[in-house]
Order: C-alpha cells, then structure tokens, then sequence
C-alpha cells in the first residue's frame, strides 16, 4: 500500500524534476576533467554551490587541501543542513569533474553537448557523476520544503572534484575539514554515508553495491647473477634472471590458472550467500574472453570477481627483444597487482603475496619483493536498519514487488576513497548506490544516463532521506 507520505514525497519529486534535469545538463556543459582542465573544474565547483544554494542549503562552501605531492587539490563543494536535536546526520557524496572525453569521432554526438536519444543522455559525465550530484539536488529540493525546521534528517552534502584522478587530496582533506564533513562541531561524524556514484543490475533492477574489493601493487625482483654474462661462455650451467622470474611467476598459480598462494586460493574465505547469479555467458562477452580459452577457478562467478583474490602481472622488466642480445640477464622485475577480497587487510594480503614468493624462489634465486600501492576493501553492514530503509526506498521507486528483489552487487574494482570514509567515520553505515546501469559506458566514448533511471535514484533518495527522519 503507498502511504500518504510517500504519494507527497512523489508529487514533490515529479514537481522539481524538469527544473533538475535542465540543471544537470547546464552542469554537463561544463568540461571539468580534473586530470586536464582545473579551471574548468573551479568552474564546476561555482555551479555546484549556486546548486546546492538552490536546493535549500544555507551553508555552502568551497574546500580544498594539498595533495601529498604538495601541489593544490581540486576544490570539492560542502553544503550542510544542521540535524535538528535527536536526528540522525546523512552525509551525501558525489563527484563533478570527470574523465577525459577521449576522441571526438568515437562521440555521436559532441562529449560535452548533452543529447537525447532513445531515453538516455548521452554526454561525458551525464552519468558519472554529475547525475549523482543532481540525485541529492534533487532530493533536497523536493524534501526540503515539506519539512519544518525542526523535521527530518541533518544533511552533509560533499561534491569532491578530483575522483577521477584518484582523490590524491582525500586523506588530507578528511583530516582537515573532518568537522564540515561530520556536521558540525561536536559531532561523531554522520551516521549514514550515501555514495552516488556506482551501478544498477539493470535498468530495471537497482542494485545497492555492498562490497569492493581492496588493491596491492608489488614489484617482484628476480637476481641470478653478479653481472650480465655472455650466454655461449656460460650459459648450461649458469640461470639467466628472466627464467627465473618465469618460473617463479609459474608458481603463483595452480595447473588450472587459480592462485595458489596460501590465504588468497579460491577455496580460502568465507562462502558469502544471497550472491546474483553472474553467467559464464555474460561474462564472456563482457570481457572478451576468447573461444576456448578457460576461466580461471571455480564456484560461482560472482563469489570469484567480488569476494575472491585475483592476481595480474602488469607490467615486466626482460630485455626487450629488439635489444636482445646473447647474454644471461642477472636480473629482471614483474609488477603484480592483487585485488584483495572483502574482510582482508591489505597488509595481511601482501604479507601472504611475499611469502609465497619467497618460499618459491626456484633453484636459489634471489627473490626481493616490494609494497607499491595498497588500498582496503569494503564490505556493508547489509543486515542493518538503514539497509533495510534502502531497500525499501529502491524498491517503492522502481516499482518492484520486494525489497529482496534489490540486487546486492559487488565490484571487483576498488573505490580507495570509500574505505577511506569509513576509517574516518568508523561509525557510520555506508550505502553505494548509483545512477549507471550496463549501457552506462562511464569513462568510455558515448557515456550516457538512462533518464528513467536517473528519475527512479532521485526518487529512491527522497524516500530514504524521508524514511530516516526520527518523525516518520
Ligand atoms: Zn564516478
């Protein structure tokens, strides 16, 4: 049944929608790639105060901190809404610069010209993230009104402006402006974190992404030999650097490709339940896997891309053959990238990494291996009341039967700045919802938002924002 408050939260939301969508692609004109264009980003920051202004937030500011490189960061947007006294404090996330557009003939239309076809907007950052920034403008602007100034929930609203460089100036920024994040003085820190900027099942089925898997990049050296040598005066019984490093990267996995190292197989960790069925079919498309070749491991897909350790070498450093000479190499080098499964420190997970290598250094080779990068990963509180609220709002606005029929997605990839928030905010319950779905292309030529998505996030936040009022 649809109380009366949800028919109100409707009306309102069908009420500001045109003025939202004219918005985003006033925003999406903006050509804020943080990677290149910094002043457009400056710009973009200037449109996302006048937004959140216009949404009903008084206290609106533009922040930055320095990157760890020293250089300045990308001014992110903070609009606050006190919580009025016994209400909880939601913390609103989204980001508005965006990737390079790449080049202009993989475009139908012009990147940075919003154009409708077929129900979807198609332009860079229709979808990531500028939709999610105007899902919370949004959200606000049909909210905001219907409650007194003593109703509804305490808002934190933060627009970063560099995710797509990898928000170099997080950590620092966390650290320096954590009262304006956590609302206010005196405050904890909020009690639920929503990120906007993340996938959907389908158009048709929201999904809430509640896990991410965490990041290590290592370098492994391999040394065999004092110096180079030549291979037809030593070569029998003297071992050139590069078998080895062959040899020994061998040894990460098992006779049928799965990793081998002990604590990241794919029979290690816990069997997570309620997983969407990811089939082999899909998967093979999706990523282009050749006729014949095989899949790595085994149980269900979803289990081995979100909940499983992989591990890729990326990069090597062999002699190259255009310099190839007769000679044994005394040493050579793999970088190794390991996505590490949800409930695992990054830490721990290259602790296991470097033993292995060490304890299979073949024929004495020398073995030295290095910490490059690490990030954690992020698993939600999927059992609590706020997930529950969630669901309920996905699933009231997207016309489902259940709230079951909610999709909990993993992501194989890392998003740092996440764990992040939660370091910070060990207190709050973070949800990952999102305005793309499968057609998305986020990051890629021809990138658009489904408009009948995008009206259904904006719906589903008004809800919940609505629902976690201590009123309701
Ligand atoms: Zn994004």
């Amino acid at each position: 049944m649809t109380s009366p408050q949800t028919r109100s939260v409707e009306d309102a939301v069908r009420t500001i929608l045109p003025g939202v969508r004219a918005d985003l692609e006033a925003l999406v004109r903006i050509p804020s790639v943080s990677a290149t264009s910094p002043e457009q980003v400056h710009r973009s920051a200037a449109a996302v105060v006048e937004l959140l202004r216009s949404a009903g937030l008084d206290d609106v500011r533009v922040l930055s901190s320095a990157r760890p490189d020293g250089s300045p960061g990308m001014p992110a947007v903070v609009g606050r809404r006190p919580a009025p006294a016994g209400a909880p404090t939601v913390l609103l996330y989204a980001h508005h610069d965006v990737q390079p557009p790449g080049t202009p003939e993989g475009w139908a239309s012009p990147a940075f010209e919003p154009t409708e076809r077929d129900g979807r907007l198609f332009a860079r950052g229709a979808a990531d993230d500028k939709a999610g920034v105007l899902v919370h403008v949004g959200a606000l602007r049909a909210l905001l009104p219907t409650w007194g100034p003593d109703e509804g929930v305490g808002v934190v609203v933060f627009v970063e402006g560099e995710e797509e460089v990898g928000s170099p100036s997080f950590s620092a920024f966390l650290a320096e402006h954590r009262e304006a994040l956590a609302g206010g003085s005196g405050s904890a820190g909020p009690d639920v974190v929503v990120v906007a900027d993340s996938d959907n099942w389908s158009v048709d089925t929201p999904s809430l992404t509640t896990s991410l898997r965490g990041l290590v990049d290592a370098t492994v050296t391999v040394r065999t030999l004092d110096h180079a040598v030549h291979s037809g005066m030593y070569g029998g019984p003297a071992l050139d650097a590069t078998t080895a490093l062959v040899r020994l990267l061998d040894r990460l996995r098992d006779d049928d490709g799965a990793i081998a190292v002990p604590g990241l197989r794919p029979t290690d960790g816990p069997e997570p339940t309620g997983l969407p069925e990811v089939t082999e079919e899909r998967f093979r498309a999706d990523a282009g896997v050749l006729d014949g070749v095989a899949l790595l491991g085994s149980g269900p897909l979803a289990q081995r891309l979100w909940h499983r350790a992989a591990l890729t070498v990326i990069g090597v450093d062999v002699t190259p053959i255009e310099k190839a000479s007769n000679t044994l190499a005394p040493s050579a080098r793999a970088r190794l990238s390991l996505r590490v499964p949800p409930g695992l420190a990054p830490a721990e997970a290259f602790g296991l990494l470097r033993d292995h290598l060490l304890a299979t250094a073949p024929l004495g080779a020398r073995v030295e291996v290095e910490l490059d990068e690490s990030g954690r990963a992020f698993s939600g509180d999927v059992d609590g009341p706020v997930y529950d609220a969630a669901r309920s709002a996905l699933a009231r606005a997207w016309g489902l039967a259940s709230a079951d029929d909610v999709v909990h997605a993993g992501v194989g990839g890392s998003i740092p700045f996440i764990a992040e928030l939660v370091e910070a905010f060990p207190g709050a319950t973070v949800l990952v919802t999102g305005v793309e779905d499968p057609d998305t292309r986020a990051h890629g030529h021809d990138e658009s938002l489904s408009l009948a998505v995008f009206e259904r996030a904006l719906f589903a936040e008004a809800l919940l924002l609505d629902s976690l009022s201590p009123e309701r």
